[in-house]
């Protein structure tokens, strides 16, 4: 079934994920808009490509991995796009990995289930696409540890499964198409107000006299642990290797979060939920780009909230 990967996308993630699939043997066929990116690869004695199309035209499987869902409309249905040439196309399975709006996902998912396949006679007569964002950073897609969770048929997610165990170690299947970018805005949208909710509890315990360290083992044995507290600190000193260890150096970056709240918020309105949260922990993140700690990793966030009374 895999006889043939086109990977689109060779950024911070995509690159590392590419080089997984070439370690696990795979035959795969990259491209990028970036020459630079392109050019490591073509270096490696891999095959390469100028757009899109042109992988589609030797691909059974396509991976993208793009930075936001503008991107991956064009690299689908844009000129030259996966899509260019009609509703015929070769490859059986296009699973973009992007994190983008569930809408966007879904949009593009029936939109191929419209497309005709062609070559690989008997498998199956149309095409289909899975939504499988990670999660897990740089280092995870280094070390082929990503967990991928996954939206659209059972089917075609069963049968991907050894490409996502070879990019990552952990694969949730989440149901219909957009149900995986679904997963992926709500994990880091938790993600993202947790870590808001122990920096300001930190905050005021410092004021208030008591030590991050000594309150982060208080959290950490009753019922305000969470990863930001356990695995991720964000105070400077508390914990080792973790990116308030290294002055917010690394990590995931702050503009990331704020795109990834974007795209909770966006959702939220289109479904018509209450989510007071997710627009204060939008404001915040944006505004801590826009004071120039984008770059920065998200746990920065605690500055924003640190007395300076206590340490
Ligand atoms: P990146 O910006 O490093 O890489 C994106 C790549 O896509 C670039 O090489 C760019 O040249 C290429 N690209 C852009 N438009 C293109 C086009 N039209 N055709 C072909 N190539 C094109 O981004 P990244 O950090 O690798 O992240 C990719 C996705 O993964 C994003 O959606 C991000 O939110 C998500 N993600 C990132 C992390 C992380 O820690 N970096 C973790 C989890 C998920």
């Amino acid at each position: 079934l895999f006889e043939s990967v086109g990977f689109i996308g060779l950024g911070n993630m995509g690159s590392r994920m590419a080089n997984n699939l070439i370690k696990a043997g795979y035959k795969v066929t990259v491209q990028d808009i970036n020459s630079n990116a392109l050019k490591k690869f073509s270096d490696m004695g891999v095959d390469t490509k100028e757009t899109p199309s042109e992988i589609a035209e030797v691909s059974d499987v396509i991976i993208t991995m793009l930075p936001s869902s503008s991107h991956v409309n064009d690299v689908y249905t844009g000129p030259n796009g996966l899509l260019h040439g009609g509703n015929v196309l070769r490859p059986w399975l296009l699973i973009d990995s992007s994190t983008i709006d569930p809408q966007t996902s879904r949009k593009l998912s029936l939109t191929i289930s419209k497309c005709m396949l062609k070559q690989k006679k008997g498998y199956r007569e149309t095409p289909v696409m899975l939504d499988a964002p990670v999660s897990g950073g740089v280092l995870a897609a280094e070390a082929g540890t990503l967990t991928f969770m996954v939206g659209g048929s059972e089917e075609a997610y069963l049968a991907a499964k050894p490409l996502f165990l070879s990019m990552g170690k952990n694969t949730v299947y989440c149901g219909g198409a957009g149900n995986g970018s679904a997963a992926k805005i709500c994990n880091n949208l938790a993600m993202a107000i947790s870590m808001l909710g122990v920096s300001e509890a930190l905050s005021l315990g410092q004021s208030l006299g008591i030590s991050a360290s000594t309150l982060t083992k208080v959290f950490n044995s009753s019922s305000a642990r969470s990863w930001s507290s356990d695995t991720y600190n964000p105070v400077p000193g508390v914990m080792a290797g973790v990116p308030s260890s290294r002055n917010y150096d690394g990590g995931f970056a702050s503009k990331l979060m704020a795109k990834d709240l974007n795209l909770a918020a966006t959702s939220a309105k289109e479904v018509g939920v209450k989510s007071p949260f997710t627009y204060q922990a939008q404001q915040i993140y944006t505004d801590l780009c826009q004071d120039g700690h984008e770059n920065e990793d998200f746990s920065c966030v605690f500055r924003r909230y640190f007395s300076g009374k206590d340490e």
